[in-house]
This record gives structure tokens, C-alpha cells and sequence, in this order.
């Protein structure tokens, strides 16, 4: 019998699985399943950014790097955010290379919070918001986004949740997984409220280069804002560089090298062969990235247009790669649609509760699966709600 479970730390043992994982699994052994849950983009990296890691090995570069990841790398992170975003941070001590945005996440909330601080944060969100937060003995203060506002963060909500004890505010937009965004002037009223409260931003900018509505603008390009922001950025999503595992936090100096011990005990430093890859990615990979962007942009369109033809009230994103449809129409609960949906027509979804309570009624499709995909999804989830509908 195994009862090491014992063993498990009390904050560990009572996190929830994550939602998605769980369908994944089904989906996994499964024959013929269409699926749109998955987070990741179908394309493979580009040849020119996998031939630099090929490079890289070839050359023997197989050693650890410094621990803030190589000059090189930071060099040019320095140069294409000022390009893309507005502030300039210096490559010496205020950019630090991570693996993906998952660990510059983790280790900036490890670096600043202490046993019992808040965290404010959007929701529905990105799994992983929540349980960090948990994981630093630290309280998660979700502030809900309504999809009458398509899901946009309202600042009065988020004054509304405020209380005594935040220190940090998440924001990440374009938002996994409703596709939200914040213009400037919603920005800028964020952004006062953020200096009112002393807050530190975790800004995650994952999916910027993915928007497809408007100009993305980073928080941290607006005043006052630079020296309490940090901007989470990574190469998963833009560059379809998921197994790369490579990202990169920019902030002010004394948050950056807090973060960097906390890095340099856990995880030394992110690869040598994924930093010459970036390193590629920076310099050359925009025409690849407009180029996968179109092809989003043409799937959104198609998918949002089924979704409401099919009677499931639908938005379009304005970035990120996920639509999030309502589905109360079928007096179904989020979490029944997407296994009924999957049981009886093989395709899956992800429920939006898996990203909080305020994704219930929504289920997440993504769609970075090829237009041949997301077309025989959408037949499927046709005769689904057909069923469902006249029985
Ligand atoms: N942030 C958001 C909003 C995401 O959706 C994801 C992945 O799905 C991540 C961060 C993690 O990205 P990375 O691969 O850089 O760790």
C-alpha cells in the first residue's frame, strides 16, 4: 500500500489537479477524437530557428550559461522589447532568461511574496495563476471578468476586490482563455489604480504578437508603471516553441535579482541549445510569426462564425488562440458539455471552470489545430447540439 501521501506538505496535497490535464488523458486514447483543448500551437518551429539549436548542438555548445542566460540572448531580448514595447531594460541586471513563462512566473511570486500576502488577478485566467500563488503560502484574490465586456478586465471590479494585503497584480493579456485584451486607456486607469495600492505588476505578454485586433500595449511602457511592472515574455506561443521551454522576465533591478537567486538554486539556467534558438527567433523569425498569425486570424474567423451559426453565443478574440463560447443555451453546466461532447462525439473542449469559477457557462476550443480540424469539430458539435437539443 502506498501511504507516502503522508509525506505530501498540506498546501501541496490540497491543490486541485489541473482540469485540463484530466481531459487530456481521455483524449489521448482516444481513436478518431478531434481536439480542441489542447494550448499549444500545431505548428512545428520554424526550420531556421530548429537549425540553430542543430547549430548549436553541432558546435558543441552544450555547457550551462551564465545564470540570467547568455549576453547574447539578453542583448537582443533588450533590443526587440524596446522595439515592440516601448521601455528599455539593461541586459546586465534587469532581464533574466527562464524556462518559459511558467518558471519566470513562479519565481518572481517566490521572490516577493511573503507567508500570507494577496495577489490580485483576473479570472478566468490561465491555470496556473492560482495554484502558484498557493505554492508561496500566499492568498489568490480572483477579480471576475463578465463576457457582457467580452471579458475585458473592468478596473472598477478590480477596486472592487481589492483588499488590505495585495502586493502583486497578475494581468495577461491577450487573455488564455478568452482572447481579452486592454486597450491604453484601460491600461492607464489599471495602471493608476496599481500606483494607488503600491502593487507590483506580473505582467504575462505571452500572447502579444498573437493580437489581432488593435495595437497590443504593454503596461509596463506607461508612466510610472516601468519600475513596478515585470514583463513575462516567452517564445512558446509566438514562435511555436513550446519544447524549447524558453522565456525571459524584464523588471526593475532589485525584483530581478531576487529572482535571479531564487533561479540560480533551482534551476541553474535555462538551455544553452533553446538561448541560441531565441537568439534566431528575435532576430529573424518575424516573417514565420505574421505568417502562423494569419492563419489564426483565418481559423478564429471561421470557428467564431460556426460556434454562433450553431446557436453557442461566441465573441471574437481579439488575440491569443482560443474562443470561448457560452453554452448555457444547452442547460448543460460547463463540465457536463465537455464530456458529454466528448463522449458522444469525440472532440474535446476544455470547461471553462478549469480556468475559475467565472469561466462556468464557457468552454474553452482552441484553435491551433489545423481549419480541417476545427471544420469536422464543428460538424461533430453540430450533431451534438442537435441531440442535445430536440433529444
Ligand atoms: N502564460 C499563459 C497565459 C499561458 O497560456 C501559458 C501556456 O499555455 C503560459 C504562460 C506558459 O508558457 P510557457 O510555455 O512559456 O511556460
Amino acid at each position: 500500500m502506498d501511504d507516502s501521501g503522508r509525506f505530501v506538505a498540506r498546501h501541496v496535497a490540497t491543490l486541485p489537479k489541473s482540469g485540463i490535464r484530466d481531459f487530456f488523458a481521455i483524449v489521448s486514447k482516444m481513436k478518431d477524437a478531434v481536439s480542441l483543448g489542447i494550448g499549444e500551437p500545431d505548428f512545428v518551429t520554424p526550420y531556421h530557428i530548429r537549425e540553430a539549436a542543430m547549430t548549436a548542438l553541432e558546435k558543441g555548445r552544450t555547457s550551462y550559461t551564465d545564470n540570467r542566460g547568455t549576453q547574447q540572448l539578453r542583448d537582443e531580448i533588450s533590443r526587440y522589447v524596446a522595439k515592440n514595447y516601448g521601455p528599455e531594460y539593461n541586459p546586465e541586471n534587469e532581464i533574466l532568461v527562464t524556462i518559459g513563462v511558467s518558471e519566470a512566473l513562479d519565481i518572481l511570486l517566490r521572490a516577493v511574496l511573503n507567508p500570507g500576502d494577496k495577489v490580485l488577478y483576473h479570472e478566468p485566467c490561465y491555470v496556473s495563476y492560482a495554484p502558484s500563488v498557493a505554492l508561496c503560502h500566499a492568498e489568490a484574490v480572483p477579480v471576475n471578468t463578465i463576457s457582457a465586456d467580452q471579458f475585458a478586465l473592468d478596473p472598477a471590479a478590480l477596486r472592487a476586490a481589492w483588499k488590505p494585503g495585495c502586493k502583486v497584480l497578475v494581468l495577461n493579456f491577450p487573455t488564455n482563455p478568452t482572447g481579452g485584451t486592454a486597450n491604453r486607456a484601460k491600461l492607464l486607469e489599471i495602471a493608476k489604480f496599481a500606483i494607488e495600492k503600491d502593487l507590483l505588476v506580473a505582467s504575462d505578454e505571452i500572447y502579444s504578437e498573437l493580437t489581432f485586433e488593435g495595437d497590443h500595449v504593454s503596461i509596463a511602457s506607461l508612466p510610472g508603471m516601468r519600475e513596478r511592472t515585470v514583463f513575462l515574455h516567452g517564445f512558446s506561443k509566438a514562435y511555436a516553441m513550446t519544447g524549447f521551454r524558453i522565456g525571459y522576465a524584464c523588471g526593475p533591478a532589485a525584483v530581478i535579482d531576487g529572482m535571479l537567486k531564487v533561479h540560480q538554486y533551482g534551476i541553474m539556467c535555462a538551455s544553452i541549445i533553446s538561448q541560441e534558438a531565441a537568439v534566431e527567433a528575435l532576430r529573424h523569425g518575424h516573417d514565420s510569426m505574421m505568417h502562423m498569425r494569419e492563419k489564426y486570424r483565418e481559423r478564429r474567423d471561421f470557428i467564431v462564425r460556426r460556434f454562433n451559426e450553431l446557436g453557442l453565443s461566441c465573441h471574437s478574440p481579439r488575440g491569443a488562440f482560443y474562443a470561448f463560447p457560452d453554452i448555457t443555451s444547452t442547460s448543460l453546466d460547463s463540465m457536463s458539455f465537455a464530456q458529454k461532447l466528448l463522449e458522444d462525439q469525440k472532440v474535446a473542449m476544455v470547461p471553462g471552470t478549469a480556468f475559475g469559477r467565472a469561466g462556468a457557462g464557457f468552454c474553452r476550443a482552441s484553435f491551433s489545430t489545423s481549419y480541417e480540424r476545427i471544420h469536422e469539430a464543428c460538424e461533430r458539435i453540430g450533431r451534438f447540439l442537435d441531440k442535445v437539443r430536440h433529444g
